[in-house]
């Protein structure tokens, strides 16, 4: 599976804050109408209420200023994905986990371990193509909603709250078409490169020196070997908690 790259999404969505508003308030209208039995509601339109939300993309914390939001990509994963629920319990600690359609699909019991630990979802696309953002739009929304409705299923019914593009390849389109869907889309600042394997001591001080980017820091739960991830989460929680942080949620 591509991995993460740290692209230059910053400058891409500066441009396109235009029009935003409209639509969100054009959002917010049909989420109105499918309240009321709306006839024509979509059959990815799940139980719970789908509540528009901002297409700017999320990176400070619900926790405050002193906060991290811990997120875990790529995932579910039979073997390593336990281990990082195993680690976040040990430390208290409640992450966001961006998951790969087909995966969430293949492992509901995982979706729902990491539900019922207090965990959120996050729609990281069916097929995690870094280059979607070249591509149409009708295969964005393909991309975005059927990874919306496998994860929804897969959880029994809850929700992704997020969606981050694979390697940050957002689009204006799949932001304000995951925003209608009440998924806020999700940056990051600290990318723990744990997907390189450089070592577990390497992934510990990455995340340390570039923790002053910001709040939200990545790391991998799938796509091959994980064991340096959990052993440098094992190390990183802790240490966090040390220096005073606290772990929260990305805004939305
Ligand atoms: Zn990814």
């Amino acid at each position: 599976m591509a991995r993460h790259a740290g692209r230059g999404w910053y400058g891409r969505v500066i441009g396109a804050a235009v029009g935003v508003t409209a639509v969100a308030a054009a959002a917010s209208v049909w989420t109105a109408q499918a309240g009321q039995n709306a006839p024509a509601a979509p059959a990815h339109h799940s139980a719970a209420k789908t509540v528009a939300v901002s297409p700017v993309i999320a990176h400070s914390s619900d926790a405050g200023a002193h906060a991290v939001n811990i997120t875990i990509d790529d995932g579910p994963d039979p073997t390593w994905t336990p281990q990082v629920l195993q680690v976040l319990r040990e430390n208290g600690v409640k992450a966001t986990f961006c998951m790969v359609g087909p995966q969430a699909q293949a492992h509901p019991d995982l979706v729902k371990q990491v539900v019922a630990a207090g965990h959120r979802l996050c729609d990281h696309t069916v097929s995690h193509d870094t280059g979607m953002d070249h591509k149409s739009e009708s295969y964005q929304s393909q991309q975005i909603l059927d990874a919306e409705r496998q994860i929804t299923k897969a959880s029994g019914g809850v929700r992704p709250l997020y969606y981050r593009a694979p390697g940050g390849a957002f689009t204006p389109y799949s932001r304000k078409l995951a925003a209608s869907r009440g998924m806020r889309p999700l940056g990051w600042n600290v990318d723990s490169k744990d997907f390189e394997r450089p070592g577990t001591e390497v992934i510990v001080s990455t995340v340390r020196s570039e923790l002053a980017n910001g709040p939200t820091l990545l790391f991998h739960d799938a796509g091959g070997d994980r064991s340096q991830t959990v052993a440098a989460l094992r190390t990183l929680l802790p240490w966090l908690k040390q220096q005073g942080y606290g772990f929260g949620f990305p805004v939305r």
